[in-house]
């Protein structure tokens, strides 16, 4: 997700590009196992002091369900808005200092390249949901056996109602 921003840097502020993604970003980070791409449409406008990058794109992220652990494919929708700031100095080449509070990330590297990789990946991650059902009704996974029960009764039978298993059960 690279775009080479020099003209637009040399732009006045209120110029704008936008950008059609359809990117494979299956390896942007090894805890998402991401299995679609990304698809959407950002928009690259000019402002006094960089670049605003606003867009919004979906992708679709498999998690396990917090049940029954099966793999849940969710849609995932971000909206971004981001400052990106130019590293160095398009006109004279002079390499502007870091500010405080700014990442790395949000920065065009030294040849005017604005790099949304990182960005995304953020965004992808604050948004993963944490526990997903693979639906509603799921029973999830039999305590005893580990069996999914949504594949059916395991055998295992339940003598919750006698205190001595109950107490035997907690200390496993
Ligand atoms: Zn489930
Ligand atoms: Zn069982």
């Amino acid at each position: 997700m690279r775009f080479n921003v020099a003209q637009l840097l040399k732009s006045p502020a209120g110029t704008s590009r936008e950008y059609d993604l359809d990117e494979d970003i299956t390896d942007i980070d090894e805890y998402l196992d991401v299995v679609a791409a990304l698809i959407g449409r950002v928009r690259f406008l000019r402002t006094d002091n960089g670049i605003l990058v606003t867009g919004h794109v979906r992708t679709e992220i498999r998690v396990p369900c917090r049940r029954c652990l099966t793999p849940v494919t969710v849609l995932i929708e971000l909206d971004l808005e981001e400052q990106f700031r130019p590293s160095v100095d398009i006109w004279t080449g002079a390499i502007l200092p870091l500010e405080p509070g700014e990442e790395e990330a949000t920065r065009t590297d030294a040849h005017h390249i604005l790099d949304l990789t990182e960005v995304v990946r953020q965004n992808l991650l604050i948004n993963v949901p944490m526990a997903p059902l693979c639906s509603p009704q799921c029973r999830g996974l039999c305590p005893q056996c580990g069996a999914n029960l949504n594949e059916g009764p395991c055998g295992c039978h339940y003598e919750e109602s006698d205190p001595r298993l109950a107490i035997l059960r907690g200390l496993l």
